[in-house]
């Protein structure tokens, strides 16, 4: 006979036949209303293993685990199965319980689902969810060293949770404005492209490549209805993306993202650094040369931002470096146009491409080349005023994942956690969900 050799339980159990354990081993276990505790067992050994045998409540007929259709039983299949659940404690445990089969009319003689467990996994839901939870909020290898099993085996339970979230969800539905991005997952050139809802800020589809195709597939995916309720599409400037959605979103307002606008010009000012830097080494004076490597960070970094001491440095630079600080104007004064009402905004991007072209600074003439290409684009982001929040807050959180994963090697792996993670499908820890 099976028996709990567990001081505190062998309490509660006293004259109550072991009904009060079974309740309090629901419960500890977060087991549903459908399932009935059989029997116990409690394993000594470097680590306490707990077993709990487990049945669903009798039911005529069952569910499919692979598609959840009802279905008439099949027969008793392979015999007992387990599944490691939360620990308890010091304890780990486990669920067992026979594996049956149900003859599902679409997907044949499958093993019948079972409420605390996703179809062909060796882990319970409760215990998947929290793994990827916590793979989600540090890394794979940081969860799977927690938990005590492989770092596949955290990957399996990321693409089973995603799969199964994303199968429940249409993220595609109901899209107006999106940002069409593309992140590095990998060196030499590999890309993923992104896209972004703009009113919800979330992730919607992710695919390998940086190419028509690949913006292609996204509008495949979306299908010519959905397509045509487009309003709005940001992206860089890339022509690659702006050709495809001109063909399959015709009625879609091509923006272009305040993000990589912005972006070009702090590029811009780094290559004026650059270059100042390089003259006043080869002219001998390396103090001065210095000076200026270490502005890097405050010149790229936005005026609101600098404290009163850094401010300072900036000012100070009308004495010792004019083409520097006609540079940092630029860069600061085309960031002020796009806070600008559209009216007021286009005087100002008049006047800023010409004295950009007269500045005598090579990357800043360059750069009111490439704004005078995407003019109408840059003007469509500031009338309908869609905000670069999105596309930077989503690309500094990609990048937060690819760090904590030391990188990734595949891109699907890589996709997974995005989508993970920015979807919003990511797991509810297992006790905010049982009720
Ligand atoms: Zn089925």
């Amino acid at each position: 006979m099976l028996f709990l050799r567990f001081r505190l339980f062998n309490g509660w159990q006293r004259g109550e036949n072991g009904v009060r354990v079974k309740k309090v081993l629901m419960a500890v276990l977060g087991l549903c209303r459908e399932t009935v505790v059989r029997a116990w067992e409690l394993h000594d050994g470097d680590r306490p293993r707990v077993e709990v045998w487990l049945r669903v409540k009798a039911r005529r007929r069952g569910r499919c685990g692979r598609c959840g259709k009802l279905a008439s039983f099949y027969d008793q299949g392979g015999g007992e199965r387990g599944w490691r659940h939360i620990d308890v404690g010091f304890a780990t445990c486990e669920l067992i319980a026979d594996a049956r089969r149900v003859d599902c009319p679409a997907c044949g003689p499958t093993v019948a689902e079972v409420p605390w467990a996703r179809h062909d996994s060796a882990f319970t839901r409760a215990f998947e969810d929290l793994v990827v939870h916590d793979a989600i909020v540090g890394n794979k290898q940081a969860a799977a060293d927690r938990y005590g099993v492989s770092w596949r085996a955290v990957n399996h339970m990321c693409v089973r949770v995603a799969t199964e979230a994303l199968g429940r969800v249409d993220l595609l539905d109901g899209l107006v404005a999106v940002a069409i991005d593309e992140v590095k997952y990998k060196k030499g050139q590999r890309y993923l492209t992104v896209v972004c809802d703009h009113v919800t800020g979330k992730v919607v589809w992710a695919a390998k490549g940086r190419s028509k195709a690949t913006v292609g597939k996204f509008f495949d995916a979306l299908g010519p209805e959905r397509s045509a309720e487009l309003q709005f599409v940001t992206a860089d400037g890339a022509e690659w993306i702006r050709t495809v959605v001109a063909e399959r979103a015709p009625d879609a307002i091509v923006c272009l993202d305040t993000f990589h606008v912005i972006s070009w010009a702090t590029d811009a000012l780094d290559e004026v650094r650059r270059g100042e830097w390089n003259q006043l080494r080869r002219s001998g004076g390396a103090a001065a040369a210095k000076t200026l490597k270490g502005l890097r960070f405050l010149l790229l970094r936005n005026w609101e931002h600098l404290t009163g001491a850094q401010r300072n440095t900036i000012r100070a630079l009308d004495g010792s470096n004019r083409r520097l600080l006609r540079g940092w104007q630029l860069k600061e004064e085309l960031r002020d146009i796009f806070t600008l009402p559209l009216l007021a905004a286009r005087r100002a991007l008049d006047a800023w491409l010409a004295y950009a072209s007269r500045s005598k600074l090579d990357p800043f003439v360059k750069l009111a080349r490439t704004i005078r290409t995407y003019r109408a684009s840059i003007e469509a982001t500031i009338e309908w005023k869609l905000t670069n929040g999105i596309a930077e807050s989503n690309n500094a959180a990609i990048g937060r994942i690819r760090t904590n994963a030391r990188g990734f090697h595949d891109p699907h792996a890589f996709i997974t956690m995005i989508m993970l993670d920015r979807a919003g499908i990511a797991p509810q820890l297992p006790w905010a969900t049982t009720a």
